[in-house]
């Protein structure tokens, strides 16, 4: 489906054959250029709706610089190969024009101060406008008469955090549903920037999930994280640049690093990741304790 009118139509129809009282419609949003961690999503919202919708939009309101915008890999065929077999029922793959008829929106949503650290101090204005496509998407597929859940990865926890604020501040009449991070079978997490790395690079890249299993391990055993000795990790492979390494609280994302330093881990945290690696800036995270 390419409009938002031809989207509604055929989820419609395809809710009212299921029969059921209350059915419910899952979403899936991405971006395109789909991978097995996209799969896993697809694979979470089929395993829990009667019908699922994916979308695949390249959001220009989240690009800092047009050429990045311009790089984005585009792979639609394979995109609709690869959700037809998680079995998606429908992919609602918009132009800019149909998303945003009137040009640039005048009227967005604003992240807040949610969005001023981590990758919103790394990349202004991308997180206001992910939470303006969000909320379109989520009001485009919004399906009268049934649930309605979204699905999302927790690779990406900050945006994670903010959509879950988001549809709580604003009462957005949808369940967030956050999916664990799919990996390659070395650890990287899967991203669609993987495919920029050298195989030198991707080699130094495995450095951040070595680093987070390390955390991950400390905190289980309730030991002391001791950040340092992960930094000093980090900072011996000379083609990874570290822009952050934070122990954080998981729902305000604030720094719990300080009382993590020399004391036995408890409770709960989020430890996230950001590197450049040759030109292209990965990020990861990792639970640390139960979520
Ligand atoms: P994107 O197309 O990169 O905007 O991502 C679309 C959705 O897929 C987001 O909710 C991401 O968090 C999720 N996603 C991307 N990579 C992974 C991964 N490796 N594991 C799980 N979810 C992922």
């Amino acid at each position: 489906m390419t409009t938002a009118a031809e989207l509604r139509e055929a989820s419609a129809r395809l809710l009212q054959e299921t029969e059921l009282t209350l059915p419910s419609l899952g979403l899936v949003p991405t971006m395109g250029a789909l991978h097995a961690g996209h799969a896993g999503l697809a694979t979470a919202a089929r395993a829990a709706n009667d019908v699922v919708v994916a979308s695949i939009f390249v959001n220009p309101l989240q690009f800092g610089e047009q050429a990045d915008l311009e790089r984005y890999p585009r792979t639609l065929d394979a995109d609709l190969e690869l959700l037809g077999q998680c079995g998606v029922d429908l992919v609602f793959a918009p132009s800019a024009a149909e998303m945003y008829p009137g040009g640039e929106p005048q009227v967005r949503i604003r992240s807040g101060p949610l969005a001023d650290k981590l990758e919103g101090a790394a990349r202004p204005g991308h997180f206001d406008g992910m939470l303006t496509v969000v909320a379109k998407l989520l009001h485009v597929a919004q399906p009268p008469g049934a649930r309605f859940r979204a699905y999302f990865g927790q690779k990406d926890a900050q945006q994670l955090v903010l959509i879950r604020r988001m549809v709580g501040d604003l009462n957005f009449p949808v369940e967030i549903v956050g999916v664990p991070t799919v990996r390659a079978s070395d650890g990287l997490a899967l991203s669609s920037r993987n495919q920029f790395l050298s195989g030198a690079e991707r080699k130094a890249a495995l450095v951040l999930p070595r680093a987070l299993r390390l955390l991950e391990g400390r905190a289980a055993r309730h030991e002391a994280l001791d950040p340092d000795s992960v930094l000093e990790m980090l900072a011996s492979e000379r083609s990874v640049s570290l822009d952050y390494l934070e122990i954080v609280d998981p729902e305000t994302l604030e720094p719990l690093a300080f009382n993590c330093r020399h004391v036995p881990f408890t409770g709960s945290a989020l430890a996230v990741i950001a590197a450049r690696v040759g030109a292209v800036r990965l990020i990861d995270n990792v639970q640390l304790g139960p979520e």
